[in-house]
């Protein structure tokens, strides 16, 4: 069945209405009280308090079709054809209600019934302890036991990193989209990092509440939490490759070919970019929609990276105006059905916008002709290295983003020497400190370690401490 992004939504919320569940369209990107999280990343994650039971929710069924954001894929966004910064999550919830029977049952007869999906294409995963999961999905559903595959920790047990709290195993559900998207594995299955065997659903058993003492304690009402993700079915049903060539990325993307004067899929290195920036400027359209504002810490820096990130491999790609507002107006087409609030945002989001890509662009340019000043000098040295001090001065005196010059000085095939550059940061942050001692030196209050930063653990690997310091 070919479904467009739009109609799948649809029935995704309606059939779990059908199950009694109640709908909701989607929280904030923005999470609410909640400082552990820069920006929502999963469908139950701003339904938190429901699964903790400090807050009761309106129903002890709901599904909802939750935006999120996740910038720890951000360094595989463009590269696999299946992650995205941005992406939507259909998911349904039981607080204290059904469990894993109807779990399974509901996602299997939504696929194979609904969605008209061929069941012999589809794979599951379980916790490699849980019988339970193992035994419905062989005896209820008829999934051949060849195709159940039990996983360890790392792929099949959530828990929210090493804290406590509510937790328990997984079950997920993929789909063999054959040899050709394969590796070279003759044994490759669901777990492999390949393009074969695609994840698009995943169903979380929350039923156990680990303790202080680590130790993992039944809960009496076990929870349901299940995350599908709208682009990868949209994959799945439209027969196409990746989650850029689906009716509403195709959209996007097609203008950042129109805009570039380039085709996709003629060279891997253009292609990578193109995909890169549709997906960047839907992220970032949908961000500045919830609220958040470009700065230079926080969920404000992630919003900036991603503007800043787009406008670059727009000129990579040869493009010489600033272009996100023309593309934000591609990204409402396409999504202003779904969310209104897009629509009526949609000059405060050109203006956010505008101004940023401005700003970047001004720095962009003048950076640009420093760097490679120093790359040609390195280059005519027979050197390999770009010294700390170079980095540091031209992202202190020029402001041009360190993570750039990373990856341009990578192109070029050089490197940064990281370490000098370190030293150069703690060097400022030294002088910071001094300077806040000095009582007649305002303003530099706010720096470096007064800042407190709650970027998710894992991303921007690498860089975690230089943002800290983004603020200087
Ligand atoms: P993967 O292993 O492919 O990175 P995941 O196991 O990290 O996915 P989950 O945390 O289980 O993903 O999220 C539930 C669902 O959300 C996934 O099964 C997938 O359909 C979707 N999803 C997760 N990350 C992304 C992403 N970066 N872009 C698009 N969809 C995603
Ligand atoms: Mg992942
Ligand atoms: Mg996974
Ligand atoms: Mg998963």
């Amino acid at each position: 069945k070919n479904l467009g992004v739009n109609e799948i939504r649809e029935m995704y919320l309606s059939f779990f209405r059908s199950k009694d569940h109640y709908s909701r369209s989607s929280f904030s990107l923005v999470p609410e009280n909640d400082k552990s999280l820069l920006l929502i990343n999963a469908g139950m994650a701003p339904m938190k308090n429901y699964f903790m039971g400090i807050e009761t929710p309106p129903n002890k069924r709901m599904a909802t079709c939750q935006k999120c954001v996740r910038t720890g894929d951000i360094e595989n966004v463009g590269k696999t054809a299946r992650h995205a910064t941005f992406f939507e999550m259909l998911g349904n919830f039981s607080f204290g209600d059904y469990f894993k029977k109807e779990a399974i049952a509901w996602a299997w007869e939504f696929v194979t019934k609904d969605l008209e999906l061929n069941p012999d294409d589809l794979w599951v995963t379980v916790y490699l302890e849980d019988d339970e999961a193992f035994d419905i999905w062989e005896k209820d559903i008829n999934v051949p036991k060849e195709r159940i595959v039990r996983l360890g920790k790392e792929d099949n047990f959530w828990e929210i990193g090493t804290g406590t709290g509510p937790c328990g195993p997984c079950s997920e559900i993929y789909i063999d989209r054959g040899k050709e998207f394969g590796c070279s594995d003759p044994d490759c299955k669901p777990g492999c990092d390949c393009d074969r065997f695609l994840e698009f659903w995943n169903l979380v058993f929350t039923q156990f509440n680990k303790d202080e003492d680590g130790n993992y304690n039944p809960l009496p009402n076990p929870n349901i939490d299940t995350g599908m993700g709208l682009e990868r079915m949209a994959c799945i049903m439209q027969g196409v490759d990746s989650i850029f060539d689906i009716d509403t990325m195709k959209s996007i993307r097609d203008n950042v070919c129109e805009l570039s004067g380039k085709e996709y899929g003629k060279s891997t290195e253009t292609d990578v970019s193109i995909r890169l920036i549709t997906d960047h400027s839907r992220a970032v359209t949908f961000l500045i929609s919830d609220g958040v504002l470009p700065s230079n810490e926080g969920r404000g820096y992630v919003l900036r990276r991603l503007i800043r990130r787009a406008a670059r491999h727009g000129r990579l790609l040869g493009i010489k105006n600033n272009f996100l507002v023309k593309l934000m107006e591609t990204v409402i087409e396409n999504y202003g059905e779904a969310y209104l609030d897009l629509v009526e945002k949609k000059e405060y989001i050109k203006k956010i916008l505008t101004v940023e890509e401005e700003k970047f662009s001004e720095t962009l340019d003048q950076g640009m002709v420093i760097l490679k000043e120093y790359m040609d000098k390195i280059k005519s040295e027979s050197k390999a290295v770009l010294s700390g001090e170079d980095a540091f001065r031209l992202y202190d005196t020029y402001g041009f983003p360190i993570e750039l010059t990373f990856e341009i000085v990578e192109e070029y095939g050089l490197k940064v020497d990281e370490d000098g550059f370190k030293a150069e940061m703690q060097k400022q942050k030294e002088r910071a400190r001094s300077a806040r001692t000095d009582k007649g030196v305002e303003g530099w209050k706010e720096t470096a370690d007064t800042l407190t930063f709650s970027i998710e653990k894992n991303e921007f690997i690498g860089y975690d401490e230089l943002e800290t310091s983004a603020q200087i």
